[in-house]
């Protein structure tokens, strides 16, 4: 028989949880409901997060923190992030459609851990740590994926929402997604890139790739590569070309290998100007 819970509070999700590991945790559903939908009468139950008032909350501030049952649509629109944190908005409105981004939340994005999850490379380069609960435990992000579809979860945990510091009045930020179309597309390849500038420099940054590896990756070694230029003389080139080398994508329907290692190159290059413009920098590239 498949059971279904729907928990009012925090704590009361973590002792169902903890007491029944194989029921399947149900936030917006526009994941689960669909992918597996082949799969759902052999699922022993369900224990739906929706009505947990604890998880829908954003808090801002020097320290973000943004609830997991919060969906895509509400990081979107939210007034303080699209003025604070666009590059966080810009990820959430990548994503799906209205409908998927009215029901799709932010703990579902993250624990259905898709190399192409829209919200993950901006979160990683913001810094983010994962918040979870029973056992409670906080993890960043970028440690967070281990492979397509897993996490370090364990199966009695909860993401309970992310957290992450302000970004800084001198750093810039984009999010560039590549897919088949404008909409309802899920990336062929995307970029987060944050920068930040000082007299002319770029003092550090932070590249994070997704749908190009197994997981949403750093590019560790092209950040190595820029950070300390000076913006009249990036050496852009030889970083599209570090970029290309360091990532390691594969074929699938969305595309080949190749052409995304053609193409994320040139999609990372364009972040990188557009996040030196956002900091307030015309580039000369
Ligand atoms: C047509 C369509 C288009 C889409 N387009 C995009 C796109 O462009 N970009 C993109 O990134 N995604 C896309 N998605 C995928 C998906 O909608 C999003 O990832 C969404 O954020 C999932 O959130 P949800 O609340 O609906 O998750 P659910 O479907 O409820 O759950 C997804 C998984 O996460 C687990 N889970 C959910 N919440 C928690 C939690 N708090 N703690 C622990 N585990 C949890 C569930 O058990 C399940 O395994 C698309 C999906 C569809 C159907």
């Amino acid at each position: 028989m498949t059971t279904y819970f729907a928990p009012s509070t925090l704590s009361e999700a973590v002792a169902y949880i903890h007491e029944n590991q194989t029921a399947k945790i149900i936030a917006g559903g526009t994941d689960l409901l669909v992918k597996r939908y082949e799969e759902l009468d052999s699922m022993t139950g369900f224990m739906d997060i929706s009505h947990l008032a604890e998880l829908k909350n954003i808090k801002t501030g020097e320290e973000v923190q943004i609830g997991a049952m919060v969906t895509h649509g509400e990081i979107a629109g939210h007034p303080w992030l699209l003025q604070h944190v666009p590059l966080l908005c810009q990820g959430a409105a990548a994503v799906g459609g209205p409908q998927i981004r009215n029901r799709g939340t932010l703990g579902g994005n993250l624990a259905n851990a898709s190399p192409a999850a829209d919200l993950a490379p901006p979160l990683i380069v913001l810094g983010a740590v994962a918040e979870l609960a029973g056992p409670q435990h906080q993890v960043p992000l970028e440690e967070f994926f281990s492979g397509p579809g897993k996490t370090i979860m364990q199966p009695n945990q909860i993401i309970t929402g992310v957290k992450f510091t302000k970004p800084a009045a001198n750093q810039g930020w984009a999010y560039l997604k590549l897919g088949k179309r404008k909409a309802m597309a899920i990336a062929t390849a995307s970029v987060a890139v944050l920068v930040a500038v000082e007299d002319g420099q770029l003092t550090d940054l932070r590249i994070c790739l997704g749908s190009v590896a197994p997981v949403p990756s750093r590019a560790k070694k092209t950040e190595e590569l820029l950070r300390g230029q000076r913006l009249d003389s990036l050496e852009l080139a030889a970083a599209q070309a570090q970029l290309q080398a360091e990532i390691s994508p594969i074929d699938d329907i969305r595309g080949s290998a190749e052409y995304r290692r053609q193409a994320a190159g040139p999609l990372f290059r364009r972040a990188l100007l557009q996040a030196i413009k956002n900091a307030g920098v015309e580039p000369d590239a």
